[in-house]
């Protein structure tokens, strides 16, 4: 990767198996999570979009986007174009 700045990139970069267990603890609280093809259409978006940050991360709110997009209720935060929306 390119340009990281490294104060950020430690704590942007994580594995898959923490972010499934971020996942989990969420659907433990009750969230409700999207089917694996609506999670993969949004994570195909994100991989294509200028926002993505590191790999992980959404540069409009910061939160890793394997988690973000994971959330039924969760929408894309790009400014006045979301590139995903909730399915509620
Ligand atoms: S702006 Fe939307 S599509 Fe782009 S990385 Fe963020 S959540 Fe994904």
């Amino acid at each position: 990767m390119k340009n990281l700045c490294k104060g950020c990139s430690e704590s942007v970069i994580i594995s898959n198996d923490v972010v499934d267990e971020i996942i989990l603890g969420a659907v433990e609280l009750g969230k409700t999570i999207v089917s694996n093809s609506i999670y993969e259409e949004r994570l195909r978006i994100c991989d294509s979009c200028p926002s993505l940050q590191y790999g992980t991360t959404c540069k409009h709110n910061g939160v890793f986007v394997r988690y973000h997009a994971k959330l039924a209720a969760r929408s894309c935060p790009y400014p006045h174009d979301p590139k995903w929306r909730e399915h509620v």
